[in-house]
């Protein structure tokens, strides 16, 4: 029927517009519907690829190898849309194409402009994705906030489309908040002028989401409905889930938002199906068998920086019918002369390391390796994180004391993880970034072939350098076994320390696969281990 909804977002960012897009994507799923969706992102950059997790939180990386916004981790996880280099939109690619096609001469003369150039080309994109047979909704969020300089091409987009396809094709979503003064008190003032705003630009908003602490009182669920030229029913309290954030489907659901949405798009849909996610909420928040992993990197103070390896966690945990408490720690405490790793890492179940660039905190992330080897706690290493493997294997096993990977010290002697062109027996295979799905072959016998219960497996990577052919054997032979390979054998994807309970390290990202009604096997695995662990410790405390 291929429908449109558009999300924005007004007052001001982070008002989790991402999780309520991905939110109604899942509803209108649930109710027999195929949806897809886009992130439109109004920067200028090309793609994430080159931003910091400070700034940005985690690249999300598709199976064709494109860099995006964290957002479509979320579509990942809530909706089965599917993602690729095409629902990642941002204005840096759109002006790209424009002068792309202007130097190739296909405007023919004419002057380019923003309207109708920019927006053409921003519609053509949407409707590539959402045109196609078969799609009934795409749902399309506008980063930014309305009002935002950058964001007015989109928006302007938005509008005409609303007028070309009519009201009955396309929805406007306008996410707000409601923010609360002193003596508890609630504010619609800012979201009356966001949406006059967006009326401004021509968008009467459909359906609103309140962000709110708390649910609305229905006598304000009125007073914005009249303010704003919104249907009472559309006004929709998005309060503060204080469990988890598989909750907000089936709280968007008892208020009738899918309901709502489909009335207004005139769509017969099949009853909503949610139990997947009851399951989810009821084990995040009623087990009370609970795992603690610690999840030690370097941009750990930052929530968002490796969002998807957090919720693949907590997947695991579901699969195992336990709540995973995360600790983050900074691997830069753990490298303090002062410093007691066995301390900092004694209260933790499992220890999962996972990717980074750079070497600030490394040494850290080895000391957290060499404490869960030589300790029998459960390791897992997700690409940096198995590469940390090797290094710790072969300085405190092999006594390679220097080694290191060139990505961290390009000229000692012992690279054991190095670009493919500094090793000897492989030439000419260029140093740029392996990104995307590619298959590995898991070998026979090993703890990852047994737990995907398959030969071969497609994975994404997302890495520059590679565990070194040269020590390969040797690494193999003193018990850092290869427990995958690529498809053609060339290169390591994966290792393992079988005398261990539970180590193994990845050289893909299993993370971006993973979803709260189905987690990712090896987290599954990993999760399992650590819970197994953490029952061990506490039957010999007792
Ligand atoms: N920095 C390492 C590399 O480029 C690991 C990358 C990662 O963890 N994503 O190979």
């Amino acid at each position: 029927m291929n429908k449109y909804i558009f999300v924005t977002g007004g007052v001001c960012s982070s008002l989790g517009k991402g999780v309520a897009a991905a939110s109604l994507g899942s509803l209108l799923e649930s109710r027999g519907l195929s949806v897809r969706m886009i992130k439109v992102d109004p920067y200028i950059n090309v793609d994430a690829g080159t931003m910091s997790p400070y700034q940005h939180g985690e690249v999300y990386v598709t199976d064709d190898g494109a860099e995006t916004d964290l957002d479509l981790g979320n579509y990942a996880r809530f909706t089965s849309s599917p993602l690729s280099r095409d629902n990642s939109i941002t204005t840096g690619q759109i002006y790209q194409e424009v002068i792309q096609r202007e130097r190739e001469g296909r405007y023919l003369g004419r002057t380019v402009q923003v309207i109708p150039h920019i927006t053409d080309r921003i519609k053509q994109r949407v409707r590539a994705v959402g045109d196609q047979e078969g799609v009934d909704m795409t749902i399309v969020e506008i980063g930014g906030t309305v009002g935002d300089i950058e964001s007015f091409p989109f928006l302007e987009a938005v509008r005409q489309m609303i007028h070309e396809l009519g009201k009955s094709n396309v929805l406007a979503v306008h996410v707000t908040l409601i923010p609360e003064v002193a003596n508890g008190e609630l504010k619609t003032k800012p979201t009356q002028h966001s949406v006059k705003e967006l009326r401004e630009i021509g968008i009467q908003p459909d359906i609103l989401l309140c962000r709110a602490p708390v649910p609305l009182p229905d006598d304000l669920r009125r007073k914005i409905a009249l303010f704003t030229n919104v249907e009472n029913e559309a006004v929709i309290s998005a309060y503060d889930i204080q469990s988890t954030l598989y909750e907000i489907p089936l709280m968007y659901h008892r208020q009738g938002l899918d309901d709502t949405a489909l009335k207004l798009l005139g769509v017969d849909a099949g009853d909503a199906e949610l139990s997947g996610w009851e399951r989810v909420v009821q084990v995040m928040t009623g087990s009370d068998h609970v795992v603690r992993i610690g999840v030690v990197g370097k941009y750990i103070e930052l929530s968002d920086s490796y969002k998807s390896v957090d919720e693949a966690l907590y997947h695991g945990g579901i699969a195992n019918d336990c709540r995973v408490e995360l600790v983050k720690i900074d691997s830069e405490r753990l490298e303090k002369p002062d410093a007691d790793v066995a301390e900092l890492l004694g209260g933790v179940d499992g220890i999962l390391v996972p990717g980074g660039f750079g070497g600030r905190g490394v040494r850290g992330m080895v000391l957290a390796a060499q404490y869960a080897r030589t300790n029998g706690v459960p390791y897992f290493g997700i690409c940096l994180g198995m590469q940390v493997m090797v290094i710790e294997f072969s300085r405190f096993v092999l006594g390679l004391e220097d080694a290191d990977s060139t990505e961290f010290t390009p000229d000692g002697p012992h690279p054991v993880v190095s670009l493919l062109e500094e090793q000897v027996d492989v030439k000419n295979y260029g140093g740029t970034m392996r990104l995307g799905a590619s298959r590995s072959r898991l070998l026979p016998g090993t703890r990852i072939r047994s737990i995907y219960g398959r030969e071969i497996v497609e994975e994404r990577h997302r890495h520059r350098y590679e565990v070194s052919n040269v020590y390969r054997q040797q690494l193999n032979e003193a018990g850092l076994v290869t427990g995958g390979v690529t498809e053609d054998y060339s290169l390591v994807e994966s290792l393992e320390w079988p005398e261990h309970p539970w180590g193994l390290g990845v050289q893909f990202h299993p993370e971006f696969k993973s979803k709260p009604v189905e987690s990712h096997p090896l987290f599954r695995a990993f999760v399992g281990a650590a819970a197994a662990h953490g029952a061990g410790r506490q039957g010999a405390a007792e």
